[in-house]
């Protein structure tokens, strides 16, 4: 065996299907000076006992682009390294056995189609002539993903790992890493006992090992162990080796030919975690005892489905460990907490589908310093300091693992590890009848029941009008005639203080945030491509001194991106848990809070676009004001001890009714302001997005991504973004519908809801085109695909309230 190097450009540590798949692209990328290491054997984590299916289609276009690449490398990897991978493009299915969960695969047939992936419709009768062996009496229907398939995943892995080596790229089994080695902050390298490797990056794939390994460094990744298993069939007369994978969601179950027999596993809604107090030394090529009991759940549902299993000889009943988190997507990027170390774990048993996109992105992401396009969903910022406590990833988890093949209801909330991070009047808006939502471990009012009048806190979930459909309305009628407060001190907030503070935020914020103290800038920061990294309000509190807000779930994600840009002399701080924050909002708002605040409220004492500190019913408040609803109104920013004297200070006195999150939704789709990670993101820059007017382009000062607005300014662009809406006020739109302009398909919806001051469906989406300019967009004729059915729609390129009177504006 070679020689272990002293030094490497990067370590990869992990010889398991992702480790391998960085390396093989490390390699393509010309960063042949990388060394993998793995401790065991290659593939003898939990790779070795995958079953191998391959499935494409995620509800993210980028993640289902991800897994389509993979498809493709796999497709022609054996004939570029001359080791075999099993691959088979049997094609996949997916059954519906009732008009929920019928409608749920309609819906994800036209994901399909807004993607580029091809998915058909079949009958029950149609999908038994693909298979056979299947008993349809309870069928509805199904869907038939051709370019889906199966793979052996050590083949696969064995394969990946000789491209690497055939481009350069060293491999060396049994050879653990037992420290990584950080210096006054910065990574210098691994060590293992055969010696130390120097090394500018670290790329983490160890698997289930990765949340302990990670960890030891600083660095957390929310992942646990949990007990999957699956059983392998002896030869069954029918199952062909062309035989297409099967999903049978409603019985929980998956299905794949293997030797002339079935492999089929589930997902148990009573999961069994692993490893609860650590994995055990030694583990590899290990399985874990195999539970009859448990597994014994399906077996009557999976009997009914392929009625041969009952008299079908069982190989093996198999059960490996996998790594799993808490929202049942993958970890990758770079850590927010140290520079250089990048994580690939936590692939939630769909690791094989995913290792060649997943291994592509993270190699590019190490070697580029960014993502090759916006993974947001997998992304390792996600999290917050919530998930450091294992005892909340476990249990939430646990739930996802659960609900892996329940109907994915729109905008479903999880039950477990709640509550856990709570606003100060949590408890008066429960009172109140609030049905809370989580988000990054905050508890936060969606919507409020009218307790006196009978109606009941909790959510009833449909593919139709939800349940919460009239108490939302409600809300947002009272926003647009009174007024409403609401419960948002979950918002991130950040501050920047220090001599460089409005010179360092200035050159990475896209609109001019050096005005003057008092100032209130909504801006987007950019990355070196325009794409949008962070959709922000900064207050400019002193000469030296910024307040930033953001959202819920970006806290991680924004304050990375802000403080890794940053240069000179300032430091950025996370705040947000010392404010609280009331948003009063409503043609009413600025009546109601001058009933309980002596300053001066008037549109000249007070205009739009400013930030204050006021006094209201005696406490410091910090007053922007700014709308996310469209109204007149104030985001009350105040210390967290004063948040129940301001807000029962505002309700006295009446004419202002509380308000949720999901009546947010409503009224800033009439007003068409945007949302990251739904319409705006990395992918997307203020040119395509509508924003240009919130960039400091005439000013010509410097700013990230300034040379990329310029050249689509001058160059045209691809897409555009604009609003939709529906005649038919019984549609709904949930987002990813594809959008049809002439009968021809031109994107999909990135967002979808309801307008209840219009009174009819609205999504907003990007009209993709070479090209593409409004004459394009406003000359056409629309319709959008929504569960697999046309409807005509309606283009709008400006907001579709306004508080004037003018409802829509066409
Ligand atoms: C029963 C079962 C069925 C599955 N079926 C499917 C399926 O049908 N389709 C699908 O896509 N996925 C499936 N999966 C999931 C898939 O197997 C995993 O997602 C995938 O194998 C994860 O690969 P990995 O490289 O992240 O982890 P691993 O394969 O575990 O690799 C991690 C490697 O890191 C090494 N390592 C750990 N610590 C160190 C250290 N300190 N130094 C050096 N090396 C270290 C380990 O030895 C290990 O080899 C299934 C999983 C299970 C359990």
């Amino acid at each position: 065996m070679a020689e272990l190097p002293s030094t490497a450009r990067a370590v990869i540590i992990g010889g398991g299907i992702i480790g391998c798949s960085v390396a093989y692209h490390m390699g393509k990328l010309g960063w042949t000076d990388t060394v993998l290491l793995e401790r065991k054997k290659l593939t003898s984590g939990t790779t070795f006992h995958a079953a191998g299916l391959v499935g494409q289609l995620r509800t993210s276009a980028n993640i289902t682009q991800l897994l389509g690449y993979s498809v493709d490398l796999y497709k022609r990897l054996e004939a570029e390294t001359g080791l075999q991978t099993g691959w088979k493009m049997n094609g996949g299915l997916r059954l519906a056995c009732n008009e929920a969960r019928w409608t749920e695969v309609k819906r994800q047939a036209t994901t399909a189609k807004s993607f580029g992936l091809e998915m058909h419709l079949l009958t029950p009768q149609e999908a038994q002539d693909m298979w056979p062996l299947m008993e349809i009496h309870d069928l509805v229907g199904a869907a038939f993903l051709p370019t889906d398939g199966q793979a052996n995943p050590s083949d696969i892995t064995q394969s990946l790992a000789r491209g690497a080596r055939m481009a350069g790229v060293k491999i060396f089994e049994d050879t653990p890493v037992v420290r990584i080695i950080v210096e006054q902050g910065r990574i210098r390298g691994v060590e293992t006992p055969a010696g130390v490797i120097e090394c500018e990056k670290v790329i983490c794939c160890a698997g289930q090992w990765t949340r302990s390994l990670a960890g030891s460094v600083g660095v957390n990744v929310p992942l646990v162990s949990v007990e999957h298993q699956y059983m392998i069939t002896e030869k069954i007369e029918g199952v062909t080796s062309g035989l297409p994978t099967l999903r049978d969601p409603d019985r929980l179950t998956y299905w794949k030919e293997e030797v002339g027999g079935l492999v089929w596993g589930g997902y148990e809604p009573n999961p069994k975690p692993w490893a609860v107090k650590g994995i055990p030394e030694g583990f590899h090529f290990d399985l874990l005892t195999s539970d009859f009991d448990h597994y014994s759940q399906f077996m009557e549902d999976a009997i009914a489905r392929v009625p041969a299993l009952a008299t079908a000889g069982v190989k093996q009943l198999l059960n490996g460990p996998e790594s799993f988190t808490p929202d049942g997507n993958f970890i990758l990027g770079e850590a927010p907490e140290l520079a250089n170390f990048y994580v690939g774990a936590g692939f939630n048993a769909f690791g094989i589908a995913s290792g060649g996109g997943a291994g592509m992105a993270l190699a590019e992401w190490a070697v580029k310093g960014e993502a090759p396009y916006d993974l947001w969903p997998v992304d390792i910022r996600r999290f917050g300091r919530v998930h450091r406590s294992v005892d909340w990833v476990r249990a939430r988890t646990l739930e996802a693992y659960g609900k892996h093949y329940t109907i994915a209801w729109p905008s479903e909330e999880m039950r477990s590890a709640r509550p856990t991070r709570r606003s100060p009047l949590y408890a008066h808006l429960r009172a109140a009848g609030a049905c809370f939502g989580e988000k990054l471990g905050w508890e936060r009012p969606n919507w409020f029941a009218d307790l006196g009048a009978g109606e009941v806190a909790e959510d009833r979930y449909s593919y139709q009008r939800p349940g919460w459909w009239e108490q939302v309305r409600r809300e947002h009628l009272a926003c647009r005639a009174g007024a409403v407060v609401i419960d948002q001190t979950s918002f991130a907030k950040f501050t920047l203080k220090g001599p460089d503070a409005a010179k360092a935020l200035n050159l990475i914020a896209a609109g001019n945030v050096d005005r003057a103290v008092g100032s209130l800038i909504y801006t987007q920061m950019l990355n070196e491509r325009g794409g949008i990294e962070a959709d922000v309000t900064v207050a400019r509190l002193a000469w030296d001194e910024f307040y930033i807000v953001t959202g819920t779930g970006f806290a991680t994600h924004d304050f990375d991106w802000i403080s890794r840009n940053l240069v000179g002399n300032c430091q950025l701080v996370d705040v947000t848990a010392g404010s609280a924050v009331l948003s009063l909002m409503g043609p009413k708002a600025r009546e109601v809070l001058a009933r309980i605040c002596s300053d001066d409220l008037s549109n000249a004492g007070f205009p739009f676009g400013t930030a204050r500190q006021i006094s209201v019913a005696g406490c410091p408040v910090l007053a922007l004001r700014v709308t996310y609803v469209g109204e007149l109104g104030w985001e009350l920013h105040m210390p967290t001890d004063c948040a129940v004297t301001v807000y029962e200070a505002l309700r006295t006195g009446g004419g202002v009714s509380n308000a949720g999150y999901r009546a947010i939704e409503t009224l800033r789709l009439e007003k068409g302001y945007r949302a990251w990670g739904a319409e705006i993101g990395p992918d997307h820059t203020p040119v395509e997005a509508g924003l240009l007017w919130a960039c400091k382009m005439k000013s010509g000062l410097p700013f990230m991504g300034r040379a990329a607005l310029e050249a689509q300014i001058a160059g045209g662009v691809k897409k555009r973004l604009a609003g939709f809406t529906v005649d038919d006020p019984s549609v709904i739109l949930l987002g990813r519908e594809t959008i049809y302009r002439d009968g021809e398909r031109v994107g999909w919806l990135a967002s979808g809801g309801y307008g209840h001051s219009v009174d009819k469906p609205i999504g907003y989406g990007f009209v993709r085109r070479d090209g593409v300019d409004e004459a394009f967009m406003t000359s056409g004729s629309y319709e959008l695909e929504v569960a697999a059915e046309r409807v005509p729609a309606r283009l709008h390129l400006g907001a579709l309230y306004d508080p004037a009177g003018a409802r829509i504006k066409a």
